[in-house]
């Protein structure tokens, strides 16, 4: 007789996992009856959109589980990607493309009488990011699953993400992101992979039964973190690897522990306690804020995924000998930085380790990425908080900061300053532990995020640490997936390319160089413009839905769109446009290249001067387009709530891409990429991967402006007085005088003070310094414009030499010069993948 596995499988294979057009329509009438439990006469398409990603998800889950199983037979060494952010952007499309299914599915579709694109909307995009921190993991996931590689990511299940932006009389209002409200089909609760996470309490030693010094933490409180699996499918291969995000709740026998003996309140509070930890995301970019509840937060993912990772380690070892070559944990910024000391308390106190062998595996477990080069982006916590919150990990950063000090001591003998700077530990009016020693001293490896970010991590913020041990500072040049960033977000754009060189650049993004050859093709050149104009006029209708404002297709689409930060400096930004603005009525027969400059971006809501900077663009966008003057010549534009989905509407919409950190601020930067990638030109100072960008795509073809990130030092050194080029620059002096006098928000005419103030007496970020040049540049751009031939050109060529952008040749680097990790192909047996080549999705639509 046939076995009943035999027979199942069959099944499994047949129904619920085929590819073929009718076994796909046939899942999506299954699952709208049995999952939303509906028929025709009362879905709706929200019914059809969960239909669909259930159906997706069958064909995900098949995968996933032959990917875990050739892991585990392997025993292969794998990476862990512990990162409080994960940007992933909605799934749909992205996993259809993915596993080949989109030709299918569409059909599928169409046969039932539906469509895609009428279901997409029907997506909540998961938040779960600030900006480009959140936004790097997710491009890495795919490009890990993508090479093959055993990996997994590692974060937290907010149930709000980043807020909703929405814009009241010019100001940002934040909504809350309510995103699991209908439920999400994209991931799989693993109740059964739960694990307990303490907080507060004391701490007790005793002797072990060998006689040992043993440390024992008694817990004020124990919380439970449930793993939600989301599967991430490689792109062209059956690799399917997960993304495990935490959810706390509260611990049930604690509960009703302290309910029996009659505190209800307190059994209600230590609920709330624990199911707060995994509620919001905190919405800052660049800026902690340094609360409780977020050392909460870290230390609950990390204990959370140390524990699962020791768990699927000792499934195939009965000791940690082998745990260095079986685990690759990358920290992603200081956020999961307190992992270091959580693997040495579960090395020492929960498997008995000696210290010396526990730091051992530890230090060749941890790699750690700095993102940042801000001071105030560098998180110190209170010792008092880490005492109350973790006094065991406390005890053990003490015990590490005493042998490392010793090292330091040793090497250095008499130096003070260097034990002072060094430690882990900073003293002051507060002490407060420095997360990113930590981070550094757990590491085998610490890398910057660009060429020069990493210079200046070795020079300047991590000095002594690059003197002490040079050999453990490596540089990655971050990147971008160019599933999602070209031909998910740009599919005309996708189809011209390969139609001329081919498919492979899909997993070679360095192919793209053979574009070269069709740069001077002028058919070629058409149609490269006609996918610019469609890009331009898509946008251009959402720009009119949802702004009311009337845009000039062939003006120039000059956008910003990143976090709203002073660095990042939209008001140079805006004080150009007020520049522009100044020209034309002081000559309004001016000609004069249009432009639409748009903005779009969150600022943090308690960043007062971001929100200002949304407030002085929104209020000169109202000066400007009511202004009869322009006649079309100049608009400007505020898009708000930007997002994933937002970007890949709007990247491929650009002509050109601002990029104008003050030198030495951006770490890298991956919108600048982005842009590039879909044909628009930049205009950037010399920051973060815009270097690399300039370098790959020619000088010639990148308008470059500003200080250097040495020059900005110097001049900080000379002692910078912002005044003197007021003083001096007549057009500049216009622009500010207009906004000390009320002129752009005549009903409170010293709304924009805080702003001059700022510029005037500290410009922190030079923009004073930098105006003319980024002006003058500017004027360049508009030039250049006329020849729209010549335009064209650079843009083919910007889009020809992106190669090097990305992630996957990152994930390579890491791979090979970090994680030691080897790729895993995986094989379904019996069943194949039915994509044969390339399918091109279709243009995506923003409601
Ligand atoms: C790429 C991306 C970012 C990062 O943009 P930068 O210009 O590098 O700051 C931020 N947010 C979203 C939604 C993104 O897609």
């Amino acid at each position: 007789m046939n076995t009943q596995p035999n027979d199942l499988r069959v099944y499994v294979e047949d129904d619920r996992t085929g590819t073929t057009v009718e076994a796909l329509k046939r899942a999506l009438a299954d699952n709208l009856y049995y999952i939303q439990g509906k028929d025709e006469s009362f879905a709706n398409l929200y019914d059809y959109y969960m239909a669909l990603a259930y159906t997706v998800r069958d064909r995900l889950v098949h995968r996933r589980i032959k990917t875990a199983q050739a892991y585990y037979e392997k025993d292969t060494k794998v990476v862990y990607y512990l990162s409080a952010e994960f940007l992933i952007g909605r799934l749909l499309i992205n996993n259809l493309i993915n596993l080949g299914l989109y030709e299918p599915i569409n059909q599928a579709l169409q046969e039932s009488g539906l469509s895609l694109d009428s279901l997409i909307e029907g997506e909540e995009e998961p938040g779960l990011g600030n900006g480009g921190l959140g936004r790097l993991a997710a491009c890495f996931l795919d490009s890990l699953a993508t090479l093959e590689i055993p990996a997994i990511g590692y974060g937290i299940r907010y149930e709000f993400g980043i807020f909703d932006q929405e814009i009241r009389d010019g100001w940002q209002v934040e909504r809350p992101d309510n995103w699991l409200r209908f439920g999400n089909p994209w991931e799989i609760p693993r109740p059964d992979y739960m694990v307990e996470v303490k907080f507060g309490g004391h701490t007790e030693s005793y002797t072990d039964a060998s006689g040992q010094y043993r440390v024992r933490w008694m817990p004020r409180i124990t919380v439970y973190g449930t793993p939600y699996d989301i599967p991430i499918p490689g792109y062209g291969c059956n690799t399917v690897n997960t993304l495990r995000l935490w959810a706390a709740r509260a611990g049930q026998d604690f509960d009703f522990h302290v309910f029996n003996a009659g505190d209800y309140t307190q059994a209600v509070a230590a609920k709330t306690f624990s199911e707060n930890i995994s509620k919001v995301l905190y919405p800052n970019d660049h800026t902690p804020q340094g609360r409780e509840l977020r050392l909460q937060q870290q230390y609950f993912f990390v204990s959370c995924s140390l524990q699962d990772i020791i768990r699927l380690y000792l499934r195939k070892h009965n000791n940690f000998d082998a745990f260095p070559d079986k685990a690759a944990i990358q920290l992603n910024d200081t956020h999961p930085a307190i992992g270091v000391a959580e693997l040495m308390r579960l090395l020492l106190d929960e498997h008995q380790l000696e210290w010396d062998y526990a730091w051992d595996i530890t230090r060749r477990t941890f790699a750690y990425t700095n993102h940042t080069l801000l001071s105030e982006a560098l998180e110190r916590w209170p010792v008092s908080l880490f005492g109350r919150l973790l006094p065991r990990h406390l005890e053990i950063i003490y015990a590490i900061n005493h042998e490392f000090l010793m090292e330091v001591r040793q090497r250095y003998p008499s130096d003070a300053g260097k034990l002072m700077r060094m430690s882990l530990i900073e003293e002051g009016e507060e002490k407060q532990v420095r997360m990113a020693h930590l981070a550094c001293v757990g590491s085998h490896t610490v890398n910057g995020v660009a060429a020069l970010h990493t210079e200046l991590v070795k020079k300047e913020l991590m000095r002594d640490f690059y003197e002490l041990w040079p050999q453990k500072f490596q540089s990655k040049t971050n990147g971008i997936t160019p599933r999602r960033w070209l031909l998910m977000s740009n599919p005309p754009l996708a189809e011209l390319i390969t139609e001329k060189i081919g498919d492979r650049w899909l997993k070679d993004l360095d192919e793209l160089r053979k574009l070269e050859a069709f740069v001077d093709d002028p058919q070629f050149r058409a149609r490269w413009r006609q996918i610019k104009h469609d890009r331009k006029f898509s946008f251009a209708q959402y720009i009119q839905r949802h702004n009311g404002i009337e845009v000039d297709v062939n003006s120039i689409f000059d956008i910003q769109i990143k976090r709203i930060h002073e660095y990042k400096r939209q008001i140079l930004n805006a004080l150009h446009v007020i520049t522009l603005y100044n020209r034309i009525k002081a000559n309004p027969d001016l000609e004069i290249v249009p432009r639409t400059v748009i903005f779009g971006g969150k600022a943090a809501p308690g960043y007062f001067m971001a929100k200002m900077a949304i407030k002085l663009i929104t209020s000169v966008a109202d000066v400007v387009n009511n202004d009869p003057d322009m006649r079309g010549r100049l608009k400007v534009v505020f898009v708000s709530n930007y997002s994933v989905s937002l970007g890949q509407f709007a990247y491929p919409a650009a002509d050109l891409s601002e990029q104008i950190s003050t030198a030495g601020k951006e770490a890298s930067g991956t919108g600048n990429m982005k842009f590039s990638l879909n044909g628009a030109l930049t205009i950037g100072t010399l920051d973060g991967a815009n270097v690399e960008i300039r370098e790959e795509v020619g000088a010639e073809n990148f308008f470059l402006f500003g200080l250097t990130a040495q020059e900005v030092t110097d001049l900080k050194m000379q002692g910078y007085r912002p005044i003197d080029y007021y003083n001096s620059n007549p057009a500049l002096k216009q622009v500010i005088d207009q906004l000390a006098s009320g002129f752009f928000s005549p009903k409170e005419p010293t709304l924009f003070m805080s702003i001059i103030d700022s510029l005037l007496n500290h410009d922190e970020y030079m923009l004073l310094a930098d105006y003319q040049s980024y002006v003058d540049c500017q004027e360049q751009v508009s030039q250049a414009f006329r020849d729209y031939e010549n335009w064209t050109r650079m843009s083919i060529l910007n889009v020809a030499r992106m190669g090097k952008f990305s992630s996957d040749r990152t994930i390579a680097e890491y791979c090979r010069e970090i994680w030691n990790v080897e790729p895993v192909s995986i094989e379904l047996g019996t069943y194949s993948q039915s994509d044969a080549g390339l399918k091109i999705p279709k243009v995506p639509e923003l409601a």
